[in-house]
């Protein structure tokens, strides 16, 4: 097989590379391991309306409209933040990505199912643009192995991509990948259009959510693995903290029901390598670090990516370059657009990491202020965190509050 662009994974980010690939004139194929994509699932499904968008994902009745978050501090004080309108969706991610790969297949890319890459290697051309090098994927077809000739390998196989330690690329290490858990249960929302969040010590190093869709819920957390010493952290799993949550902590405990009818386990990247491009292969997604470290939102950035990623991609082709300089303009572009929020996320993230139990009751305390949650109304942005932490930072009455983070950030 030869193919001009070879995607490996049919995650949302590899799905939209290969569309763009495609649309771009570059003869593309997406691989993907499973049977079934977007199976298994491994998310909430919370995908802000902009991420919808950016994914070029027509609205579906059957998405679950959201408008607001409950955010439950320590002590129990909970704050409504509310803009009235519909700000989110909560969806299916099978048939989310099933539609993404039918938007790619509709623009002329290919897809082989139950096909695994298993190693990569760089060899002489023997068809193609005729500029040398090309990449050797090397994979398992329904377990037979096979071999396909790329000029542009795009790896999007998620949070423990093999394509990038392959291609010496710098994977996030186990201290900036959080271990998320979740179940499907039936729970309490007082409104099914809020999601429910719980920072502090019932998950260390980020938070837990209740996020209802259509009269059931996902009820889950993540935990940040090595934080703190001695911690109970250290020894417990995402999935102990989880069952924790469920059982004992007052609000979850009292709404939701112990009954679970699936359990999600998987990994969340909050740091992006130094580099996302090598001669003739790009990394992108999950599988470049390119999450949203305050809220584990890895849809909307990774499509941002990879959109990019399948256009360069075909147009390096096509000039009959695939050169790391080529391929690099990927990863000046993706930094341009969206480098500077997913660090100062993760400096957000690393301070919320940091603040105790009667810490984070404190913040509560102030923000629950009429002004103060106008302006998270007015700037709260899921994609965008900086915009309201900034404006929460230069405010009078949050300043004393948030003061403590921006030392921590400078
Ligand atoms: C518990 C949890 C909750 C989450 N909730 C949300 C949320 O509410 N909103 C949000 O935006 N994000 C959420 N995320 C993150 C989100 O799921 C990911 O960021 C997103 O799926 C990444 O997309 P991707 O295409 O990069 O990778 P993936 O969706 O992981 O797709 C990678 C694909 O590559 C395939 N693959 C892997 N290796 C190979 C191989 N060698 N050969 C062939 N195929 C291969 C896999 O089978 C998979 O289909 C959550 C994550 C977790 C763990």
């Amino acid at each position: 097989m030869d193919y001009d662009v070879v995607v490996v994974g049919a995650g949302p980010a590899g799905c939209l590379a290969a569309k763009y690939a495609a649309k771009n004139g570059a003869k593309t194929l997406i691989i993907e391991e499973h049977a079934s994509i977007g199976s298994p699932v491994q998310c909430a499904g919370l995908l802000s309306t902009r991420a919808i968008r950016e994914c070029e994902v027509v609205l579906d009745g059957g998405f679950h409209p959201i408008k607001g978050a409950f955010v439950y501090a320590p002590s129990g004080r909970r704050i409504r933040i509310s803009g009235g309108e519909i700000k989110a969706y909560v969806v299916d991610r099978r048939i989310f990505d099933r539609t993404l790969a039918e938007n790619a297949i509709r623009s002329g890319a290919d897809i082989l199912m139950r096909t695994r890459a298993v190693g990569i290697d760089i060899g002489m051309a023997t068809r193609g643009h005729g500029h040398g090098r090309r990449r050797i994927l090397h994979v398992e077809i329904e377990g037979e192995p096979d071999v396909i000739e790329a000029d542009v390998v795009i790896g999007a196989d998620g949070v423990q991509s093999r394509i990038a330690r392959w291609a010496g690329l710098d994977t996030p290490d186990t201290v900036t990948v959080l271990s998320g858990a979740q179940v499907s249960t039936v729970y309490d929302f007082d409104d099914p259009t809020f999601v429910e969040i719980f920072p502090g010590s019932c998950a260390p190093g980020f938070f837990a959510w209740a996020i209802p869709y259509h009269g059931s819920a996902r009820i889950g957390l993540a935990v940040r693995p090595g934080l703190g010493s001695g911690s109970e952290v250290e020894h417990g799993s995402a999935w102990a903290h989880l069952k924790r949550l469920i059982a004992e902590h007052p609000v979850v405990s009292e709404k939701c029901d112990p009954g679970i009818a699936g359990i999600v386990l998987g990994g969340i990247p909050i740091s992006v390598p130094k580099q996302t491009a090598a001669d003739g292969l790009l990394i992108v997604g999950d599988a470049a670090g390119q999450v949203k470290p305050t809220s584990g939102g890895g849809v909307y950035p990774g499509a941002v990516c990879a959109k990019i990623a399948g256009k360069i991609a075909a147009d390096a082709v096509l000039e009959g370059d695939t050169s790391v300089r080529r391929l690099s303009e990927y990863d000046k572009l993706w930094r341009g657009r969206i480098g500077r929020e997913l660090a100062f996320g993760k400096r957000i993230n690393g301070w919320m990491a940091r603040l105790s139990d009667s810490e984070i009751n404190r913040m509560a305390r102030v923000l629950d202020d009429d002004e103060l949650l106008d302006l998270i109304t007015r700037y709260g942005d899921m994609d965008h965190p900086s915009v309201v932490v900034r404006k929460l930072l230069m405010n009078r009455k949050s300043m004393g509050a948030f003061l403590k983070m921006a030392l921590m950030m400078r």
